[in-house]
């Protein structure tokens, strides 16, 4: 894989992603898992974000002491199964500001189509991460990511929970320089874009809606 994919290899992770890949593992469950592993990307995908010193006071003496440097960071969500990631990363970055990319596919094009964009101001002071939990084709994470490249971010990272190489191929023909974590790089996309062997459609398996 090319350096710009992290696979997050750690046991607490794939242990998570087995549980939720099973098929009997209940929506409750499966939305809990989520909110856990996301918190265990966050803390990775953090993992060289600058920090700058600041002064403070312990109860025992004046210290100078890190703190994340700049703006605070934007978690941007993909409409509408990014909003798993998203609860999870912001139990461990709670200050965070939060963006909506909303996409659906154009079933003749099959190119991404933007229905809602919200973002917060002044982006150019702001590092991004981007969550949606599956790089299947590719498409959507290409397309959201170039909208957000409009606001002029001071840095994008893209997170997913599954990612297959079609789809890493894909969004690295449009961004090469942006960096994906994932928990697991799976075989391929079937014939109707699904991930296999994945764990089946992200959003249903969150929301309960089949
Ligand atoms: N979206 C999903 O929800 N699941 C997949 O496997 C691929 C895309």
């Amino acid at each position: 894989m090319a350096g710009n994919v992290h696979v997050i290899g750690h046991p607490l992770v794939q242990h998570k992603l087995t549980l939720m890949r099973d098929r009997e593992t209940s929506t409750s469950k499966f939305r809990a898992l989520l909110r856990e592993i996301s918190m265990l990307l966050a803390y990775e995908v953090c993992r060289d974000m600058p920090t700058t010193l600041v002064d403070i006071e312990t109860p025992i003496a004046p210290m100078k002491s890190p703190v994340l440097d700049g703006k605070k960071i934007v978690l941007v969500s993909i409409l509408r199964a990014g909003s798993g990631i998203l609860e999870g990363m912001l139990d461990l970055v709670p200050s965070a500001r939060v963006g909506h990319i909303g996409l659906y596919r154009d079933p003749k094009t099959l190119e991404p189509v933007e229905y809602y964009f919200k973002v917060p101001e002044s982006m150019a002071e702001r590092d991004t991460i981007v969550v949606d939990p599956m790089l299947a084709t590719g498409n959507s994470a290409a397309g959201a990511v170039t909208r957000l490249q409009a606001t002029n971010p001071r840095s994008i990272k893209f997170v997913c929970l599954l990612a297959c190489p079609e789809g890493l191929k894909a969004f690295h023909a449009v961004h090469p320089e942006i960096p994906v974590y994932t928990a697991a790089i799976d075989e391929r996309p079937n014939e109707h874009s699904y991930i296999v062997p994945g764990h089946g459609d992200a959003g249903d398996r969150l929301f309960g809606t089949k």
